[in-house]
């Protein structure tokens, strides 16, 4: 590798997917010995100690749990108290919940310990950015204005700085910048469909359940955390989640708990609301010369089965795969062979994901007679088919 790079590796982006990133890089056997910079205008902060949870919260698949214990950042999530979900308990709205129709996902009857984990974003993000750190990762407060990619290297704009580099990785987020940037370009599809993002106390104990109905608008998910709340998300018509957001407590309250057939009694909100736009996105190709996309920026899907950031970690770890194979072959981070390997495995697994969290979001989300009863008949299918379940238990496990 050449003595004028600044850096081996620069990744633009210290969201959970660049910060898994760089932790993983900076703590591989194959890939520690890279100079690595990390960077971003904001990143994460650690939360306080007593500071409540932010709103913003995923549900976290084995992938994701990897790579946080592989990088040493699991303990120090132990503060922020993952809730361990035990059950996943999935109707539709035309059903009654726990009829013949209600798909009941079971740790115990898998042979798994749980279904995966709710966990805080900015506490993710922030302790994958301390572990990165401790492995030698620097640290740059600041925005990738412009990119130069060449065959021998990539020369990167920080304002007035440049800073010359083996390989670029973009994980700047769905809108990308440095996707336009690389030429890569492409815009995310709009759902016709908001997500409400809030925190609810509900009157019964969750019991470590996450719950999803699925309402003509779009599905209702009430996820449970640690403290005994839930964080809902709640994808609806803009309209719709226009109204919501701006409703009194009260009236927001009465809302969220018919719309969820008041599966845990009467829910009170204990955090404001949030709104966010859902879309769908899959980059034409996840690599240019010297440049990788991972995470949002590569792929977006609709969150009705939480797996946005869990590919994330997957692409996270399918890259450091390769350039680690590619280091110990004598290669170069930049090299365009484990880079289009990565993109080609990596596009076609969230191709796949996407096209069926596409089909789900229409099937329940279309008024036709047939299809709606197709969903109800699905869910139950799945419901009592053993392997079906299995299948769809594994999945979501990552
Ligand atoms: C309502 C909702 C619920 C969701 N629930 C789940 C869930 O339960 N499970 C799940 O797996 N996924 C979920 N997702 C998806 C998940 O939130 C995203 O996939 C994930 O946050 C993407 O992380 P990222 O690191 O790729 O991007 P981001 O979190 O968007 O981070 C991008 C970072 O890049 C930085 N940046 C931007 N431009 C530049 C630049 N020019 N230079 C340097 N840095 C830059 C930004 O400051 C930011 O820190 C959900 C999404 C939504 C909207």
């Amino acid at each position: 590798m050449s003595a004028r790079r600044d850096f081996d590796v620069l990744i633009a982006g210290a969201g959970m997917v660049g910060a898994g990133l760089a932790a993983l890089l900076s703590t591989g056997e194959a890939t520690r010995a890279l100079r690595i910079a990390l960077v971003d205008p904001k990143p994460a902060l650690a939360p306080l100690p007593g500071e409540p949870l932010d709103a913003r919260v995923s549900a976290l698949s084995r992938a994701g749990e990897r790579v946080l214990r592989r990088t040493g950042a699991w303990p120090l999530l132990a503060l922020r108290q993952p809730c361990a979900y035990e059950r996943m308990v999935i109707w539709d709205s035309g059903a009654a919940v726990g009829g013949r129709d209600t798909l009941v996902f079971d740790a115990a009857e898998a042979g798994e310990p749980n279904l995966g984990h709710i966990v805080e974003n900015r506490a993710v993000a922030a302790a994958l950015v301390e572990r990165a750190i401790a492995g030698g990762v620097t640290l740059l407060r600041s925005t990738v204005t412009a990119l130069d990619l060449t065959r021998d290297v990539a020369t990167v704009m920080l304002g007035e700085r440049t800073l010359a580099v083996g390989l670029v990785v973009a994980a700047d987020g769905a809108d990308s910048p440095l996707r336009h940037l690389a030429g890569l370009g492409g815009e995310p599809t709009a759902y016709a469909q908001e997500a409400i993002v809030a925190h609810l106390r509900p009157a019964e104990s969750h019991r470590g359940t996450a719950h999803q109905r699925f309402l003509p608008e779009g599905p209702l998910a009430l996820l449970p955390l640690a403290d005994g709340t839930v964080s809902l998300v709640w994808s609806t018509a803009p309209a719709q989640a226009e109204r919501l957001v701006a409703l009194d407590d009260a009236a927001f309250a009465s809302e969220v708990t018919r719309a969820s057939d008041g599966v845990l009694g009467t829910l009170t909100p204990v955090t404001g609301r949030s709104r966010f736009p859902l879309r769908r996105f899959n980059a034409a190709s996840y690599a240019a010369t010297r440049l990788a996309l991972v995470g949002d920026a590569a792929h977006t899907v609709h969150p009705l089965a939480g797996q946005g950031v869990n590919q994330g970690f997957l692409d996270v770890a399918a890259l450091v795969m390769e350039l680690g194979a590619a280091l110990a072959r004598g290669g170069d981070p930049g090299d365009p062979q484990p880079l289009a390997r990565y993109a080609r495995a990596r596009r076609a697994e969230n191709a796949l994901m996407g096209a069926a969290l596409d089909g789900i979001y229409r099937l329940f989300t279309s008024d036709r007679p047939l299809l709606m009863q197709a969903r109800q008949l699905g869910l139950g299918l799945a419901s009592r088919a053993g392997p079906l379940k299995r299948l769809l238990v594994e999945r979501a496990l990552g």
